[in-house]
């Protein structure tokens, strides 16, 4: 599949991409070894558990898929004496619109997950792990197949992991294609081979996840990032990015820039310049109309909204939306928001599973009316009875799915009211819809 990707800009900082550009073939153990791959494992096996997770803990990294919870404190709460088996699995299953870096760190740097997890294995004393891939995403199958079979071949796999006498097997694993498999649960139900619905949490993987067992369950960028904490050490890696959010992060760009593209920032790196100089700026020189600053699933900020901002966790939570996958979607002023709006619900009534009631229904109301709406069959009361839908569904939801599909809806009426309303104008010009409440 040949895929254009974006060229490298100076302001990067490039820690876990740090071997994209090398050619011929950055994804061979070759490769790796000679970039000081695998280093991070051999430190780590001289570790105990408890010194690994302290490790992680001081270093700040937060989960890179989307809830952005502390990585350290996440693998603390896996209990290592339950007598069960333990389970190392990676959410690979990357499905946010507007999000595409695990592919690109499964392409061009498989070993980098790969020693990420026999890590996450060592430290709970796991024997077997999966790595969950997206359905869409079946050529990288191939990629991580052959990396597992090279880290085999040297022995980071397999029987005796560098002499430690402790066993590690690891299996690649395809979804079919579902959205909601890359919540956790949903995703562990999948790989059971059961439908890919979520569980009810607590309790949550950690102590029962796969096969019932306690598991360590995190993204592929958290398992990349694992490495380089362990060579170059957690003070070093928390040092790149903010209090409480250590290390750098792949960010995905799409919109109306000059350069759109995945770039690895700092946490922290103030989004004007990620935008403006990272990216080229925008295109044709429009004026920025809107981001949305973490996949489809984030409220949408004005642009008067990202003038100081910078991104990471904590700031754009404060900001009252969120980091997300690290997907931004770049809109400028010619955006016609109530069509932005129609795409996201169409894709998350699309998605949702159906399991419960206020997602399954909210999302197919929320795109009939916003289908309507936006093709001119507008009315009057439809703007609050879009935003009063989506707060409705808020919280009320078995999966964060419900809000994922909530909270942009919810954000785009609440900021952009003067679009729709300027929607039903034209609407009553052309078409001389009655002011009635029509569902
Ligand atoms: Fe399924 Fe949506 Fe309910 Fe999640 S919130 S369980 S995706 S219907």
């Amino acid at each position: 599949m040949a895929i254009k990707y974006n060229e490298p800009s100076p302001l990067e900082v490039r820690v876990i991409s740090q071997r994209f550009q090398i050619t011929p073939n950055s994804a061979s153990i070759d490769t790796y070894l000679a970039t000081d791959g695998y280093e991070g494992l051999k430190k780590a096996v001289s570790m105990t558990p408890e010194a690994i997770i302290d490790t992680l803990k001081a270093s700040n990294l937060r989960g890179r898929g989307g809830a952005g919870f502390p990585t350290g404190m996440k693998w603390s709460f896996v209990p290592r004496t339950t007598g069960k088996p333990t389970y190392v699995i990676c959410n690979s299953d990357e499905s946010e619109p507007g999000t595409c870096k695990d592919r690109l760190l499964m392409e061009k740097d498989p070993h980098q997950m790969i020693e990420g997890m026999i890590i996450a294995g060592f430290t709970i004393k796991s024997n077997k792990g999966y790595i969950f891939i997206r359905g869409e995403y079946r050529y990288l199958i191939d990629i991580v197949d052959k990396a597992l079979a090279e880290a085999y071949k040297k022995g980071f796999l397999g029987k005796n992991i560098l002499g430690t006498g402790w066993d590690f097997d690891l299996y690649t694993h395809t979804g079919a294609g579902a959205y909601e498999c890359g919540e956790e649960s949903a995703l562990l139900e999948s790989l059971e081979g059961k439908r890919g619905i979520p569980r009810l949490k607590p309790p949550f993987p950690a102590v029962v996840g796969a096969f019932q067992s306690p598991t360590i369950l995190n993204n592929t960028e958290t398992f990349s990032s694992v490495p380089v904490i362990f060579r170059k050490g957690a003070e070093w890696y928390a040092g790149l990015g903010v209090p409480k959010s250590g290390g750098t992060r792949l960010t995905c760009v799409s919109g109306h820039v000059n350069k759109p593209g995945v770039y690895e920032i700092p946490l922290g790196f103030p989004m004007m310049k990620l935008i403006n100089e990272v990216c080229g700026g925008m295109r044709g020189g429009k004026k920025l109309k809107a981001v949305i600053p973490g996949g489809s699933s984030s409220p949408v900020l004005k642009a008067e909204e990202c003038v100081d901002l910078t991104l990471d966790f904590d700031a754009l939570a404060k900001a009252k939306t969120m980091a997300g996958s690290g997907g931004l979607v770049i809109l400028d002023e010619d955006t016609d928001i109530v069509a932005v709006a129609l795409r996201t619900i169409k894709f998350y009534a699309h998605e949702s599973c159906g399991w419960c009631i206020p997602c399954r229904e909210g999302t197919t109301w929320l795109k009939k009316i916003l289908t309507r709406f936006h093709e001119g069959g507008g009315v009057a009361s439809d703007i609050d009875l879009i935003g009063e839908l989506a707060a409705n569904m808020l919280g009320r939801t078995f999966c964060p799915l419900g809000d994922a599909a909530a909270m942009p809806i919810g954000a785009f009426v609440a900021k952009f009211r003067d679009e729709f309303e300027a929607k039903l104008k034209q609407t009553r010009a052309t078409k001389k819809t009655p002011d009635l409440v029509v569902v």
